[in-house]
């Protein structure tokens, strides 16, 4: 498989150079040069394959040519054996034809455990092949850094440094990131806001030579292989509802248009999904495309919902490129004006295009609080507030009661107990059996002032499992 940048300038790359590229050279996306399509019989014959078996069967033809059918069958074994449920991504009813799709069963109680226990394996498999090490840096508000360690704890090629800003993370967050221990994982709690860390890391990356000749690699939500490894649970989820023989309709908690996109690319590989819904918070760029083709940059709320509080979503790209025929020169014209006006319109017969498949609500505090509370006292499930934002928006844009409707349940609720003891007084969320003992695990974390020279000394001296670079 190849792959191509969504600004038509950088080169063509295979799987494992895409793997540690992140942005493309020409500052596009990579997206695969041709997307696979199966057929009916072939979907029809996956039907009750435990989950690392479809993942295989599904994303096989991205990794061909880099990863043998062996290896990869192993990686994927091992990668999703670490689910607490042995269902991996169990799916729960709450109404007549009405699901969610719980993936929070992983080490970190959120879905981006999907993608990054996978990618934290596939990394090392390609860099003990290519006999390299690499240092990853990454700047988490929260749900992002715990589950980017996790995926490469037991990585033998691989140093990861999170930044966090120090004293401004949830305690069940915090605990999740600095209670991995080995020599190979840094955490960073910056005396700074989570700007400041982001900023550091985007410097980190533009002037790489305190890294003395070591690569250093991205893990945030534009990486191709989180991208590829979320298609698998569409497919996981509508064949067990009746695909392919029938079509199903989900709605998905997004900010920054990852998840909801692997969506996309599940249907046009050819799994039968009617609607996808793009549920928001107050942070809306995303419903505010959707609704009336208005993509333009606004402030950031701080909301009940903070893993969806952004002000621009890194993938819209990847849509936009299919948007318009696949024209890097276009999308690159239309990004260059958005960087400098904050605004982005497309021709409405694109748009008009992009609904068809599409619709999208906003959902603000009060009602993903409501949402939390009308669905507990309906089945007695206690909702994430981002989960509930997708239900919210589900029961509002439903086409189609025929048709089953699968919210993405993004968390588990006792990451946010904010959000839930607002909605349902004396609720209160319990950490599953293999957390429990969360809070009194031992930590390791270093403070470090907010100064760029002192975080990338403090990268260059311990990048190396723990040693100097
Ligand atoms: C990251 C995250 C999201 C949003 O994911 P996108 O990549 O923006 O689609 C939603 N819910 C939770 C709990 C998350 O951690």
């Amino acid at each position: 498989m190849r792959y191509i940048s969504t600004r038509g300038q950088a080169p063509a790359m295979n799987f494992e150079e895409v793997l540690l590229a992140g942005l493309a050279s020409d500052g596009g996306l990579y997206v695969p040069e041709n997307l696979p399509r199966f057929t009916l019989e072939q979907m029809q014959s996956w039907v009750g394959l435990p989950y690392h078996e479809l993942a295989f069967e599904v994303m096989r033809p991205f990794v061909a040519g880099s990863i043998s059918d062996a290896d990869f069958k192993a990686i994927l074994q091992d990668t999703y054996g670490v689910f607490a449920n042995k269902a991996v991504a169990p799916l729960r009813q709450i109404d007549s034809n009405e699901w969610v799709l719980e993936l929070f069963h992983g080490p970190t109680l959120a879905f981006k455990d999907f993608a990054l226990q996978l990618l934290g394996r596939l990394l090392d498999h390609i860099l003990t092949k290519r006999g390299e090490r690499v240092v990853i840096m990454g700047a988490t508000s929260g749900d992002t850094g715990s589950a980017a360690i996790e995926g490469c704890r037991r990585c033998e090629n691989v140093d990861i440094f999170i930044l966090h800003p120090h004293e401004r993370v949830s305690e069940v967050q915090r605990r999740q990131m600095t209670s991995a221990i080995s020599d190979n994982i840094h955490n960073i709690a910056v005396e700074g806001n989570f700007d400041d860390c982001q900023e550091m890391v985007k410097d980190s990356f533009a002037d790489q030579s305190f890294l003395k000749g070591t690569r250093l690699v991205a893990v945030n939500s534009i990486n191709w292989a989180r991208i590829m490894a979320q298609t698998v649970y569409y497919f996981h989820a509508a064949l067990q509802l009746g695909a392919p023989h029938r079509s199903v309709s989900f709605s998905v908690p997004t900010g920054n248009f990852g998840d909801i996109f692997a969506g996309y690319l599940a249907r046009n590989m050819g799994l039968p999904i009617n609607q996808l819904i793009v549920a928001t918070n107050r942070n809306d760029i995303l419903h505010r495309f959707m609704s009336g083709n208005r993509y333009h940059k606004d402030t950031l709320h701080p909301t009940l919902s903070p893993s969806m509080d952004i002000m621009v979503s890194s993938n819209f790209e990847r849509l936009l490129f299919d948007m318009h025929g696949r024209n890097g020169a276009l999308v690159a014209e239309l990004m260059n004006s958005f960087r400098a006006t904050g605004q982005l319109s497309v021709e409405d017969s694109r748009w008009t295009e992009v609904r068809k498949l599409f619709d999208s609500l906003a959902v603000d505090d009060e009602q993903t609080c409501q949402t939390i509370a009308q669905v507990y006292a309906q089945c007695g499930e206690l909702l994430d507030p981002h989960t509930a934002i997708g239900v919210h928006a589900a029961r509002e844009c439903r086409r189609s009661m025929s048709v089953p409707m699968v919210t993405l349940g993004t968390a588990h609720p006792v990451k946010f107990p904010e959000a839930v003891e607002k909605a349902v007084p004396g609720a209160a969320p319990q950490l599953p059996p293999h957390m429990a003992d969360l809070f009194e695990r031992q930590e390791r974390c270093t403070v470090l002032a907010n100064d760029l020279k002192t975080v990338q000394d403090f990268v260059s001296q311990h990048g190396n499992r723990g040693k100097p670079l």
